[in-house]
């Protein structure tokens, strides 16, 4: 298994694009500054929908982060077209 386990992501966009300083995380992508990143229950989400390839939460996930950026097995073959 090669799955990386990603422990910060933006608590407003869920990008991993995110820098910690002093205790506030910026995200490179949305800007959002926030003394907390996302989640440890949604990162725990991601995970497990990127792990069984659940589409329907993937799909929840990604409609409420919009920069998730996660493939779940199907939805990689979905973009090709
Ligand atoms: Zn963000």
């Amino acid at each position: 298994m090669s799955l990386t386990l990603i422990l910060n992501r933006c608590a407003v966009c869920g990008s991993t694009n995110v820098k910690e300083k002093d205790g506030m995380y910026t995200c490179l992508d949305c800007g959002a500054k926030r003394d907390h990143s996302m989640s440890g229950a949604d990162l725990a989400r991601i995970q497990r929908a990127m792990l069984v390839g659940d589409q329907e939460a993937a799909q929840k996930l990604r409609e409420k982060y919009r920069n998730l950026n996660i493939t779940t097995w199907s939805s990689a073959d979905r973009l090709q077209n």
